[in-house]
């Protein structure tokens, strides 16, 4: 297939796929029907056409050659154990756990975990969970190991080599230049999840992870965050910014009420720059302002995308800088002068959730940094008795009972925890850079708003670590201002 009739047909492939997701997830489709996308563009995920991309990888490393492989390696390999995770999925969908005499299903276990107050009713609950879970383990191993085989099937040395030459990514650099953000926030990370512990009740030595689930979902915060007024601080945040909602011709908010639309919201890049969906279904509480103000970011990256971009730099590329942008807005619903300048929350309320969201951050910045460190040993070193590594590394990392049984339900494909990560570490750098140079209100200044969008026109061509240089003056990646942030608190 020529080069620009696979950058064609793939463009045509994913507004179909985005355009399915959007009409399920907004409520206006009632079944989510992917079979026909993928049987109408078989030849796509074809090993010939994938073999095709690699090879040209093999002459040419520039970028948009680099971004096209990627997206076809992905979705060959996707395509090629499809069978297996709809297999993982629907065993998990139909499966039901015995709990106060009832029959709940698998899927529904978290929010009930998450509100139950007893430690030990806890515990048990989530061992009936991980019952269920275990059972699909055997699918898991035979499906990463496909993963492996296909890798090297391509001509890859291994899994990971794989993804580092299609993201141009050295993990074990970055692996090692995070380390300290563990060492250094050790002390910090006790004292708080102590005091968090106690204050649930839950006895330090017993503590395991849904007795941190549960901390976490805080539910005491969210009067800071009304349901009503959701759409419309976020309408006014952006318009200081001077890029309002309705500025942006290919932005639709969709907030119309139907009983099928997805409680969380979510962002819909059906065709970038110019049919960009934010949906939501305002409900109000810490979760629900975090989650739009995060989609917010990824919905104002998308539309403003310069529309004369290749597919390749539209679509695909460093998936980093997208997640910044939206950690980037996601922050302000923590940010106590936004709190009490736009929401009118009381200054002691919102210093309060600072604090809470701070450790919150904590907790999962720990969690991905020991979790890439395991992926690593996963991957290298294949899954035969991984369960002992994945509890040893993310216990001594976060200080609590860690469930082996999650081993490989804990693992996204394509070592994305390094995305995440990358993402965490460059948006504090380009918060920085934002208070240095528009100030602590940042986010009320037209400067500031016309700086983002000259890096959203762009779209995802350049990585982070590029951005961070040849945008903000900084060496490249760099986590001493993430550390210094979770220090903070
Ligand atoms: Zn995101």
């Amino acid at each position: 297939m020529a080069d620009t009739t696979f950058a064609e047909r793939a463009e045509t492939f994913l507004n179909d796929l985005m355009r399915e997701h959007y009409q399920v997830g907004a409520g206006l489709k009632e079944t989510l029907e992917l079979a026909a996308i993928y049987e109408r563009n078989a030849d796509l995920f074809a090993e010939a056409t994938v073999r095709e991309r690699v090879a040209a990888l093999r002459l040419d490393a520039s970028k948009e050659t680099r971004h096209l492989a990627d997206f076809a390696v992905g979705s060959f390999v996707e395509n090629a154990v499809k069978e297996l995770s709809e297999s993982i999925a629907n065993a998990e969908l139909k499966a039901t756990v015995e709990w106060d005499d009832k029959q709940i299903p698998y899927k529904n276990i978290r929010p009930v975990l998450v509100r139950e107050p007893e430690y030990r009713r806890r515990h048990d609950l989530q061992a009936r969970q991980f019952a269920v879970m275990v059972k699909q383990n055997p699918l898991r191993v035979q499906r990463l190991n496909a993963q492996h085989d296909l890798a090297r099937g391509l001509g890859f040395a291994d899994y990971r080599a794989m993804i580092e030459q299609l993201r141009g990514w050295d993990l074990p650099k970055f692996h090692k230049q995070l380390n300290p953000l563990l060492s250094e926030t050790e002390d910090i990370f006790e004292r708080e999840l102590g005091t968090r512990l106690s204050a649930a009740r839950v006895p330090r030595q017993a503590a395991d992870t849904s007795d941190v689930a549960y901390v976490l979902s805080a539910p005491e915060f969210d009067a800071i965050f009304p349901g009503e007024r959701l759409v419309p601080v976020l309408a006014k945040t952006l318009e200081r910014m001077g890029v309002s909602l309705d500025s942006t011709p290919g932005l639709t908010l969709d907030t119309g009420a139907r009983p099928l639309k997805s409680p969380r919201a979510f962002c819909a890049p059906v065709r970038v720059p110019n049919e960009v969906y934010l949906v939501i279904k305002p409900i109000g509480g810490q979760d629900d302002y975090r989650a739009l103000f995060h989609e917010s970011g990824h919905a104002e990256h998308f539309s403003h995308v310069d529309a004369a971009l290749p597919f390749a730099f539209r679509y695909l590329g460093d998936e980093a800088i997208s997640e910044t942008f939206a950690f980037l807005f996601e922050h302000l619903t923590q940010n106590p002068r936004w709190l009490v300048d736009v929401l009118r929350a009381p200054l002691r309320e919102a210093e309060k959730y600072w604090r809470f969201a701070l450790f919150h951050k904590l907790w999962f910045l720990r969690r991905y940094v020991a979790k890439l460190e395991y992926e690593l040993h996963l991957h290298d070193e294949g899954p035969s008795g991984m369960e002992t590594a994945y509890r040893d590394i993310l216990g001594d990392a976060l200080h609590i009972t860690i469930p082996p049984e999650r081993y490989l339900d804990d693992v996204d494909d394509g070592l994305y925890v390094a995305g995440y990560l990358r993402a965490w570490v460059f948006e504090m750098q380009l918060r920085d850079f934002m208070v240095e140079h528009f100030g602590e209100g940042w986010y009320e200044s037209r400067d500031a708003g016309g700086f983002l969008q000259e890096l959203w026109a762009v779209g995802l061509r350049d990585a982070v670590d590029e951005i961070a240089q040849t945008r903000i003056g900084a060496p490249g990646l760099d986590p001493k201002p993430l550390i210094e942030e979770l220090l903070s608190g």
